[in-house]
């Protein structure tokens, strides 16, 4: 994201003191994988602690998964979805309710929350420090204040910068225009989804849900790029379309949704809206191959074309472009991933309940 960094492993000394006194506040952040009984848990996880030495670290549950562990049935490392420790969640809560002021870390003392652990998560989590996710929540206010019309200057002091430039700076960088230029854009609201086949950002804009991918997918710069060229400045925050989106999700990955009414918003070449809208049409539970697709959107053997604009999709499992396959059956490619597209299918197919991440199936298929 704006000011990405890779998300970064806390170091091992941390990880390790952290594990040891079960602190719960690193849930989510990394899980920890013993050799010596093949499963993998939580930090916070009540069993009986294992010998440093055979103890893996991992940055998520899929990639312990991937590696060969079995979630620990007493911590449940898999059900994590949608949490946040009860500290990140007040401190989310307060930059909702106050965007405009400015978070140092005397305040974060204040609340109780240790600043280094606040940064970490939120590389961790959103992909982007503290400081710009916060500024981000500043900025969202701000933008929308000038699209009504207000004073420049005072929106600045307003929102915690001190100098006028100071703002200019930090909102042409963020948004990608000048404060001034923005009155007549919008902008595109983007939030995190936590789910079974990791973390999601989400985007909207007013008219419909225009980005869903995943967290960890290389794309995820580019499309947020295409998006911010499209449909204006990309900022996070919240939105009922997100939250719309977010309760069908979780529909979906419990099996009990096999469609989704969320308004969408896909701007693109014609080809490729073309392409897009021939996957939307393919049922819940079905798969296509790329030569049919392509044939069903008119363009009979222009698969090659119709698998670009596939791997172009902006909105993973609403657009189902995990629904085409290779002509022989064979998963095809999956810019998330193919064990998330195995799991979606099997999904879909009955054949995987969301709760139960089989995990050696998944790997065995993948
Ligand atoms: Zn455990």
């Amino acid at each position: 994201m704006i000011e990405s960094t890779q998300p970064r492993f806390p170091p091992v000394v941390e990880m390790r003191a952290a594990h040891r006194r079960r602190d719960a506040s690193y849930d989510g952040v990394f899980f920890l994988g013993v050799h010596t009984t093949g499963v993998f848990c939580r930090p916070s996880c009540a069993a009986r602690q294992a010998l440093a030495k055979n103890i893996e670290y991992f940055r998520t549950a899929q990639e312990a998964l991937i590696a060969g562990f079995r979630p620990c049935k007493r911590c449940r490392p898999l059900e994590v979805p949608g949490t946040h420790p009860e500290w990140a969640l007040r401190l989310l809560a307060r930059l909702e309710r106050e965007p405009q002021r400015r978070l140092r870390d005397q305040d974060l003392r204040a609340m109780g929350i240790e600043p280094d652990r606040a940064r970490r998560y939120f590389r961790q989590r959103f992909n982007m420090t503290f400081h710009s996710f916060a500024r981000g929540f500043r900025l969202r206010g701000a933008f929308e204040q000038l699209r009504q019309g207000a004073d420049l200057d005072e929106v600045a002091m307003t929102h915690g910068f001190e100098s006028h430039s100071g703002f200019r700076d930090a909102f042409s960088r963020l948004v990608g225009t000048a404060p001034g230029q923005s009155r007549t854009s919008e902008c595109v609201t983007v939030s995190w989804i936590e789910s079974p086949v990791g973390p999601l950002v989400a985007g909207t804009t007013d008219r419909g849900v225009c980005l869903l991918e995943y967290s960890d997918r290389r794309m995820l710069e580019t499309q947020l790029a295409s998006v911010r060229q499209r449909l204006g400045p990309v900022l996070p925050g919240t939105h009922p379309l997100l939250d719309q989106l977010r309760g069908e999700l979780a529909d979906y990955f419990a099996g009990t949704r096999r469609q989704f009414t969320v308004p969408l918003e896909y701007p693109g070449t014609p080809f490729q809206v073309k392409v897009w809208n021939g996957l939307r049409q393919i049922p819940y539970g079905e798969t296509r191959s790329y030569e049919k697709l392509a044939w069903s959107v008119g363009s009979p053997g222009a698969q090659r074309a119709v698998g670009h604009a596939n791997g172009q999709n902006r909105i993973a499992i609403v657009i189902p472009c995990h629904r085409v396959v290779n002509k022989d059956g064979k998963l095809g490619g999956y810019g998330g991933g193919l064990w998330r597209k195995q799991l979606l299918l099997d999904l879909e197919r009955k054949e995987q309940t969301a709760l139960e991440l089989a995990p050696r199936q998944v790997r065995a298929k993948g």
